[in-house]
């Protein structure tokens, strides 16, 4: 073995795969569990400061090993209180962590991939384009990082949620999202309730099967429009998951938890899905499905053709889809000062496919033919 060998970052692994690894190198498996509680509990990283462990241990550990989180370059605050940290990565990428405290909550918004492959028609995420998926230790990391700065919160604001909301489609990164997600909940790590930790996704059918099957966390479907047409035009993805075929793999995710819903996300944009009639269809849609609706109104971002409906057109929407008996709440635009607010996280994407240039190219010629 040569001596650049990296080191194994301990960041990457949850419970099951970390003692994996202690007992790879020899050691008892409860050297797991004291080397997660120093990281989540304890917010170290120094393996000589871990005093638990005999010198030796720490010695080699040291050599071999490091506990690295991705670092906080910028961090702003809204005038609400909402706080963005800009998560800093390799290759001059970057990615955005946000922090929603509410009088009884306190939720963290967390990325998946650096960009998003996807590209949704109305997500300023989409138009930068993709580069790549995010590690493990990339995702716990940015719920360490923020752990660590609440601990000593002058507001006292606390973690109590998380969502996978944040830049990318955490099911197209599902082998580093899931032990991130265990780690959220396990007692020795963030010790989140299943219920309280949340996976959102634009419709990857086989990813929310096999999320199912593997994990017990919430589920979120970002739906956007109640029939094939309109939604094709939204979430290109639907062209592979039709709406039928989403709703069925929804059906099968909630089989055997009596008490669980789904929630489905529904950005109301101005003059495209807002009107009284998608919302009847809507309900209609969702009839034979414990659901609850998000609706999220429009949040402009640079170069975007669409628009925010009026704030009676939203009130409306939701008062027809109440009267209908579904429990449906409008997310509060929050942290919007600073860019915070859904679909306007960005990053710093290098892309790696042709997305971010083609569209630039588009809205140019666009704008050349404007003033033409
Ligand atoms: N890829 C996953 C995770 C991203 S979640 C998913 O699609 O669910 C981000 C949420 O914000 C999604 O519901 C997304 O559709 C919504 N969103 C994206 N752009 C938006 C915008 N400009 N205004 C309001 N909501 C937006």
């Amino acid at each position: 073995m040569s001596e650049t060998t990296a080191k194994v970052n301990l960041m990457n692994f949850d419970r099951p795969q970390m003692e994996e690894f202690f007992l790879g190198i020899g050691e008892k498996k409860f050297r797991a569990h004291q080397m997660l509680r120093w990281i989540y509990h304890g917010g170290e990283t120094d393996f000589i400061k871990m005093t638990d462990f005999g010198k030796v241990l720490r010695q080699k550990l040291d050599e071999s090993c490091d506990v690295i989180a991705p670092a906080v370059q910028l961090e702003q605050t809204a005038k609400d209180g909402t706080t963005k940290w800009l998560i800093a990565l390799p290759g001059k990428n970057a990615v955005e962590t946000v922090y929603i405290p509410e009088p009884s909550r306190g939720t963290l918004c967390v990325s998946s991939q650096i960009g998003c492959a996807l590209n949704c028609s109305f997500c300023s995420t989409g138009a930068q384009g993709f580069n790549r998926n995010l590690s493990t230790a990339e995702i716990i990391g940015q719920v360490w990082q923020a752990a660590q700065r609440l601990k000593h919160d002058s507001q006292n604001r606390r973690l109590t949620n998380v969502v996978m909301m944040g830049m990318g489609e955490p099911l197209l990164n599902f082998d580093a999202v899931l032990p991130a997600l265990n780690l959220m909940r396990d007692d020795l790590g963030f010790g989140l309730a299943n219920k309280r930790v949340t996976v959102s996704t634009a419709g990857l059918v086989p990813g929310i099967d096999e999320l199912a099957e593997r994990c017990d966390v919430s589920l979120a479907v970002s739906l956007h429009a109640p029939n094939d047409k309109l939604r094709d035009e939204l979430v290109p993805l639907n062209k592979k998951y039709p709406i039928d075929t989403l709703l069925a793999a929804c059906l099968r995710f909630l089989k055997g938890k009596p008490r669980a819903t789904v929630t489905f996300e529904y950005t109301l944009i101005d003059g495209v899905n807002d009107q009284l009639e998608h919302a009847r269809d809507l309900a209609k849609l969702l009839r034979d499905i414990p659901s609850k609706i998000n609706l999220i109104p429009f949040n402009s971002f640079p170069g975007t053709k669409y628009k925010r409906p009026s704030a009676d057109a939203i009130k409306h929407f939701q008062t027809l889809l109440m009267r209908t008996g579904y429990m449906t709440t409008v997310r509060r635009t929050r942290g919007d000062d600073i860019d915070a607010a859904c679909g306007q996280l960005a990053g710093r994407v290098v892309d790696r496919t042709r997305r971010s240039a083609e569209i630039k190219r588009q809205n140019e010629s666009k704008n050349q033919g404007a003033a033409a």
